[in-house]
């Protein structure tokens, strides 16, 4: 099975009582997505493109391009995007964002945690010690932490995302400074 089709499956797995479940509509873009239509939201989700436009956000913002969804059985629980220059906060990774904006949900289980860039150590213990249940991610320009998480029985998707590897690699080339900087190799 390619890695598109397992992804999009895993995805309509988790909403398939999408057309039932609420929605929370003010986390969403407005007129990007009819959330009525559950194989349009299937397919926003699966292909990254609301990761992607926080990670866009957070570009705009002269912040690194990193951004990442939570979501759960047919609603989006948080969304967020690196902040870690427009706050000067070290620990401001879009997964912590993330994480922070979702605010307490209870369990972690059976959500999966989107990321336009495979998660880092800091993000990867968050995911271990709240046992997110699946974490979707690119790992081309940062290998980031996918044998740990799966060590720790987190299922992990490579979402091959073009779009993905394109914002990092430019935001790489343009800054390499601020990127060593992120993931602490200064
Ligand atoms: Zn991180």
């Amino acid at each position: 099975m390619s890695k598109a089709v397992f992804l999009y499956r895993t995805v309509t797995e988790f909403i398939t009582n999408f057309a039932s479940s609420s929605f929370p509509l003010g986390h969403l873009p407005q007129g990007t997505v009819n959330l009525q239509d559950s194989n349009l939201a299937s397919k926003y989700i699966a292909d990254m493109s609301l990761a992607i436009e926080e990670a866009r956000a957070g570009l705009r913002e002269g912040g690194i391009p990193v951004g990442s969804i939570l979501f759960r059985n047919g609603t989006i629980l948080g969304r967020g995007h690196n902040m870690r220059i427009q706050r000067n906060d070290p620990t401001a990774h879009a997964e912590i964002e993330c994480l922070r904006n979702a605010g307490r949900i209870g369990n972690y289980t059976d959500t999966i945690l989107f990321s336009t860039l495979m998660p880092c150590h800091l993000c990867a213990g968050a995911i271990i010690q709240f046992k997110i249940g699946t974490v979707v991610g690119e790992d081309l320009n940062f290998g980031g932490t996918g044998e740990l998480l799966e060590s720790h029985g987190v299922k992990v998707i490579d979402v091959d995302s073009k779009e993905c590897v394109q914002l990092m690699a430019d935001f790489i080339r343009d800054n390499p400074k601020l990127w060593n900087e992120d993931i602490g190799t200064l």
